[in-house]
This record gives C-alpha cells, sequence and structure tokens, in this order.
C-alpha cells in the first residue's frame, strides 16, 4: 500500500538523483555522460556566441528550437543512409547521442556566396556559385578555426585521405538532399558547417556525421523575400532573432506546441487530463497526425 510517505520519497528520490557528469561545454552546447556506455546526452542551449567569442548573446528558446530541428533534420539524413550520432530525443533540450572522436575539422559546404566567403573574395552576397563547394577549417579556438587544405590536413594527421574521401560523399549528399528539403518550405540553403566524428564499434571504425544542423551552423533564407532566417541576425543585429528560428522549425513542422509535434508534446508530458486527452486527440487527427497511444494504467491493471 502507498501512503503519503511512499511518494514524499518517491519525490525525494528525483531532486537527489546524482548530478550528471559534465564532459564538454561548448559555446552553444554542453555534453554530457549518457546512461549507456559510448552515449553521451547532448544538452542544447539558448547562449549564442559569434566572431570567436567575441560577440556573445543570449536568444530565448533557441535551445529548444535547435535540438527540434537538429533531431528532425538527423532522422531525415539517417532515412536517407547518412550514419549520424543521434540516437533519439530527451526532452525539450537534450538527446541522446554516440559518443565518437570528433575529427578536428569544420566541413563548410557553400552553394551561394555569403559571410566570410563574400568578404575574403570581395564577392555580393547572394551569387549562386558555379557548383556547391567545400572549405575545410580546423577547429581550434585559440588560433581563429583557420581554413585549411587535404594537404594540411593529411600533413598533421587530422584525417586520412579514405576518412576524407567518406566525409566529402556525405557533404556533398547531405547538401544535396538539404537544399531540396529547404527549397520545398521556401527556404535557401546558402551554406552550412557539419562536424564528423569516428566511432568504434565492433572493431570496426567508422564515419559519421555528428554535432548539429541548425540555424546557428546553416545559412538560411527566405526564398521569396531574401530575409535571413539564421545565426547570421545574431551576428549582424537584424533583430528579430527568435522569430527567424522559430519560423524555420514552424515550417520544418517542429515547432512546439504547434502542427503534428503538438501531439509529440502531450505524449512527452503527459499530463493531458482524461476529458482533456479526448479532443486532443481530435486536433492530431485533423492534423493527420497519430499520437502514439501509451498502454493505459487501467489496462495493466486488468
Ligand atoms: O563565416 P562563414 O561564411 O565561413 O560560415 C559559413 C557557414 O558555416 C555558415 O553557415 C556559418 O553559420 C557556419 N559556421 C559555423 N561555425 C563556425 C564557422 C562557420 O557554424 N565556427
Amino acid at each position: 500500500m502507498t501512503n503519503k510517505n511512499d511518494m514524499t520519497s518517491k519525490k525525494r528520490k528525483i531532486y537527489t538523483m546524482a548530478p550528471r557528469k559534465p564532459i564538454y561545454e561548448g559555446k552553444a552546447k554542453q555534453l554530457f555522460e549518457g546512461p549507456e556506455p559510448g552515449t553521451l546526452i547532448q544538452h542544447f542551449k539558448d547562449d549564442a556566441t559569434a566572431f570567436n567569442n567575441e560577440k556573445k548573446g543570449t536568444i530565448n528558446g533557441k535551445g529548444v528550437l535547435n535540438n527540434r530541428i537538429s533531431e528532425y533534420l538527423m532522422l531525415r539524413l539517417h532515412d536517407m543512409g547518412i550514419p549520424t550520432h543521434f540516437i533519439r530525443s530527451l526532452n525539450m533540450r537534450e538527446q541522446l547521442i554516440k559518443a565518437v572522436q570528433i575529427v578536428p575539422l569544420e566541413i563548410i559546404v557553400r552553394n551561394y556566396v555569403a559571410g566570410s566567403f563574400a568578404k575574403r573574395f570581395n564577392v555580393q552576397e547572394g551569387k549562386a556559385l558555379g557548383h556547391p563547394m567545400i572549405e575545410y577549417c580546423y577547429k581550434n579556438d585559440a588560433l581563429g578555426d583557420p581554413f585549411v587544405t587535404e594537404e594540411h590536413i593529411f600533413a598533421f594527421n587530422w584525417c586520412t585521405p579514405q576518412e576524407m574521401d567518406e566525409i566529402r560523399m556525405y557533404a556533398f549528399r547531405i547538401n544535396d538532399f538539404l537544399s531540396g528539403l529547404f527549397a520545398g518550405i521556401g527556404i535557401r540553403l546558402v551554406d552550412f558547417k557539419l562536424e564528423f566524428g569516428r566511432l568504434y564499434e565492433n572493431d570496426r571504425e567508422m564515419i559519421i556525421l555528428a554535432d548539429e544542423i541548425s540555424p546557428d551552423n546553416c545559412r538560411l533564407w527566405d526564398i521569396k523575400s531574401g530575409k535571413k532566417l539564421d545565426k547570421d541576425r545574431f551576428r549582424q543585429d537584424l533583430g528579430q532573432i527568435e522569430d527567424a528560428y522559430r519560423e524555420v522549425a514552424r515550417r520544418l513542422g517542429v515547432l512546439p506546441n504547434e502542427g503534428g509535434e503538438s501531439s509529440y508534446v502531450i505524449e512527452v508530458n503527459a499530463k493531458v487530463p482524461a476529458k482533456r486527452k479526448s479532443s486532443a486527440k481530435k486536433i492530431a487527427a485533423k492534423k493527420s497526425v497519430a499520437i502514439k497511444s501509451k498502454p493505459s494504467k487501467t489496462k495493466k491493471k486488468k
């Protein structure tokens, strides 16, 4: 029989759980030890930085949106055969990922001229490139993430030629897929940054996609208006930063409490009173989204 004291001790247990072991804290994300060996918890923060940490700020709700956007894109990429570190979503700001050894390179894919490329070559932003291209930066904050070539990469042994071939192949495939996906929701994928890692599994080493894909590391412009829907709004003080991230999530259909994902939030929170649950189901049915039915407690008791 449960009594009041049992409930209190249960509650107390929740609050006295051992703190999670932090593994790494980056500018926009934090990594904690995962529940099983070989896993990590990736926590998305609202913090934003630009120009190698010179500019710092907070974008309210960014962590929640980036978690959802990145989850969605990683799952779509997995569906088309790109191996990724994403395992499953844990809550609004966190996802379980596979622990990998990060290749110390930022893989930048460009379709249109923008950002540092526009400055370096003094070319007007927005000009379409003859074909998609890849640039590499060495991940090193102290050095300001310098651009490097394959010569540097192999000379410093940051990655083998075989790994580089795989990374390039994945990067172009990801670009093709994401360009189409974003075009379908009226967004131009101007450029973006990827990171890859080495996964050691069953005595095998494989290259998989890591980090995140979100408006923090992609340039996303509205096709009709040209409006920037990404971190450039923060970098360039353009305002309406949260709105831009929210707009990307909304068009992808993953905005919390709106569109198809509302049913997901209902399930995760699982606090919908019985009466309201049926109306929530009706709403979800209208939006053609199935609510994953939880085994009901009453059924279990029977
Ligand atoms: O600044 P730059 O034009 O070189 O950036 C190219 C792309 O890579 C942009 O989408 C930018 O958001 C992303 N990027 C990033 N992290 C960096 C550098 C660039 O996500 N450290």
